[in-house]
């Protein structure tokens, strides 16, 4: 087993490859790069990164990076799909507006924002980071890549049996509360538990509501299993905003699998969720 961890978008990334060797080393170097390429084009905490500049602009048309793009694209669409329960400009710095003030020329790759936003790519930058590295490790094919929470696991384990996942127990330092089984394909969960802004009052956490501005607590976790990390790790966020019973209806539409838990420990899940001891 070739295994690397680093630190990237606020997160430990530890990404295993079943086969070591030198091809192995070369791959997870190059999945790495992707993470800190798109950790230094979309964060918020640099105000000369790709995504402040955008944001220091409002009513022009900005040709951005296909990276940039597409992160903020997917975040669109992971808002129309959720009704808005997910919304990028949720974090609302600046009063007003939402993601229907954001506008995008797919043939020039450039954005426009129609009124001043605060544009916060925190539920799917780590999930295009994952995708991406795991096309960079696809042809090792046995692959696992660990972003704090976001996963993606390619083919299969040593013993060539599928990934098996813990998910883990939202209220229980260090326990699991199930397991999934998961060969290509992306499990993230969002959690309540997960980085309190150090400004926040009682019981905020890191997700908000963007109907409400204020975070969510139908749901102490929400974890979801797609083809992809961005999808299923946008999808977790829009679930989590939306409690158990919405939540999972818009998993069931969206075709993927999800198992989301209740403060009091209920869990509800998807119809087509194989959960396995
Ligand atoms: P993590 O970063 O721990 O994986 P999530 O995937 O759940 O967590 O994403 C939460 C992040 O998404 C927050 O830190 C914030 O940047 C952003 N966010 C919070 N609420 C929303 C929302 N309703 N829609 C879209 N993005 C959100
Ligand atoms: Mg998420």
């Amino acid at each position: 087993m070739a295994v690397r961890t680093e630190v990237a978008m606020s997160t430990l990334v530890t990404i295993r490859a079943v086969r070591p060797g030198a091809v192995a080393e070369e791959s997870i170097g190059r999945a790495f790069g992707w993470f800190h390429e798109i950790e230094s084009r979309c964060t918020r905490f640099d105000p000369s990164s790709e995504l402040m500049r955008l944001t220091a602009q409002t009513g022009v048309a900005v040709p951005v990076s296909a990276i940039l793009f597409e992160a903020v694209r997917f975040a669109l669409l992971a808002a129309e799909a959720s009704g808005g329960a997910f919304d990028p400009t949720a974090a609302r710095g600046v009063a007003g507006g939402g993601w229907r003030d954001i506008e995008l020329d797919e043939a020039r790759t450039a954005i426009t924002l129609h009124r001043p936003l605060t544009l916060d790519l925190g539920a799917v930058a780590k999930g295009l980071a994952v995708d991406l590295a795991a096309r960079e490790l696809a042809p090792l094919e046995d692959f696992v890549v660990d972003a704090g929470g976001d996963l993606y696991l390619g083919g299969r384990n040593e013993r060539g049996d599928p990934w098996r996942v813990g998910i883990r127990h939202p209220r229980r330092e260090g326990e699991l509360i199930a397991f999934l089984r998961a060969s290509n394909q992306a499990v993230c969960t969002s959690g309540d538990y997960e980085r309190l802004a150090p400004q926040a009052g009682d019981g905020e956490h890191h997700i908000v509501d963007p109907r409400s501005g204020v975070s969510p607590h139908a749901l102490a976790s929400a974890t979801v299993l797609a083809s992809g990390a961005m999808l299923a790790d946008a999808l977790a966020t829009a679930a989590f905003v939306l409690g158990p019973e919405e939540g999972i209806a818009l998993l069931e539409r969206m075709g993927v699998e999800g198992l989301v838990v209740t403060p009091a420990l209920q869990r509800h899940e998807t119809r087509g969720l194989r959960r396995v001891a």
